[in-house]
């Protein structure tokens, strides 16, 4: 009977704990100005944390589109897509996004979060073993640990190991292996051809979650699976990062995409995206095709950040726009974030549970918003800071 009374003071428990870890986190509200953040202390910073690589948040083109697609559209889709919510402005989406990515069918959410929960609920059953990268992104992990399948974590894009799991699960009645194209905190690539290869050889399902690749690696910015000349089975495209906005597809064939929409409980029972999000989407779709100068300038930036800091290994080099200087303990990393933030450079501090303990980062990101000379001015003071650590 003394239930109710627990609850509170677990949740005061659980909070004072992580305050103690250093890793009590909360919101702040920014003004967004051109690629720069406002604080609410009316100080500006240059924007290196954010997912908007292309720069396409912001682009006059898209905001008019959006603006055009509300005066054609209305406000909202109003239903569910099976019951009234799907319009035409959806339906030309998917068709630009199968022609764009070469799959049958797409299928639209609301997040990367829902359509990667959508499809591991819906597609696999008691008795599946699902494969996860150790480093996968929370929502497949949760997904997973969720589903009615059991599910192995591979070490982190390793194929070998990969394939001897595959091996061991020989008599699973459905295999399903999951990798994202691009590693969200690491920015580093899936050996997509060679994984390919080891799920073919074992009658596997490969599924890619392209979060962070469709859009910048890749012919016309199609992602982590051009660059590496794969066509998983399953595609998870997301719209939050190079597309500038929101939501998600699942590109698949024609009978996955029947089989979602009849069962996946996610696209069923919430309201579809307002249809001017979607036609926006569209319009992002196209620039993204077109726009190769974008991809071309994320090159030039990424090459001037690399150069400058060579010398240092907690900084990797990646071929993408994410680009992580791993320090180790919370508060170190918390103290080159401030130094960072006191010369005007906004960073992302990352700390656990995001990633594995004593890998905390600055997780800095490159978009077309930024300026060469942004790139190496934030460059140099880092490069500064590292300096100073090596001589304490
Ligand atoms: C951001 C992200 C998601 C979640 O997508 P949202 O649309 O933000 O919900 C899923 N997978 C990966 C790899 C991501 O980076």
């Amino acid at each position: 009977m003394s239930e109710p009374s627990r609850l509170p003071s677990r949740i005061a428990q659980k909070l004072a704990e992580r305050q103690q870890q250093g890793l009590h986190r909360s919101v702040k509200a920014f003004h967004h100005q051109d690629g720069k953040l406002i604080d609410e202390h009316n100080n500006t910073y240059l924007n290196f944390s954010g997912n908007d690589y292309l720069g396409l948040a912001n682009d006059p083109a898209l905001i008019s589109a959006w603006q055009d697609g509300l005066s054609l559209y209305g406000a909202g889709s109003t239903a569910s897509p099976l019951v009234t919510g799907f319009s035409h402005a959806h339906q030309a989406l998917e068709v630009s996004l199968c022609d764009w990515l070469g799959f049958d069918k797409a299928l639209l959410f609301n997040s990367g979060f829902s359509a990667n929960q959508a499809v591991i609920f819906s597609l696999l059953e008691k008795g599946d073993v699902l494969f996860q990268d150790k480093l996968n992104h929370a929502s497949l992990m949760e997904a997973g640990i969720l589903s009615e399948a059991t599910m192995l974590r591979f070490l982190h894009n390793n194929t070998a190991k990969l394939d001897s799991a595959l091996k061991n699960q020989s008599e699973a009645p459905s295999r399903f292996v999951i990798t994202e194209g691009v590693f969200s905190m690491d920015g580093d690539l899936s050996p997509l051809a060679d994984i390919d290869v080891v799920c073919r050889a074992n009658e596997a399902c490969l599924m890619v979650d392209d979060a962070h690749g469709i859009g910048v690696l890749g012919k016309e910015g199609r992602g982590s699976c051009d660059n590496a000349g794969i066509q998983p089975d399953i595609l998870i495209v997301t719209f939050g990062k190079a597309f500038g906005m929101m939501g998600a597809a699942v590109m698949c064939s024609a009978q996955v995409h029947d089989y979602l929409t009849q069962f996946a409980r996610h696209y069923v029972y919430s309201t579809a995206m307002p249809p001017a999000q979607a036609y926006a989407l569209s319009k992002a779709v196209s620039m993204i095709r077109k726009d190769n100068w974008r991809r071309e300038k994320l090159h030039e930036l990424s090459s001037r950040f690399h150069r400058v800091l060579s010398e240092h290994h907690e900084v990797v080099e990646t071929q993408t726009p994410i680009k992580p200087a791993v320090l180790g303990d919370v508060t170190t990393m918390l103290t080159a974030a401030e130094h960072l933030k006191s010369a005007g450079f906004w960073t992302g501090a990352i700390r656990p549970p995001t990633v594995p303990p004593n890998s905390s980062r600055l997780r800095i990101t490159l978009s077309v918003n930024q300026t060469l000379d942004d790139v190496n001015a934030l460059a140099c003071k880092l490069r500064h800071i590292l300096e100073g650590d090596r001589h304490e």
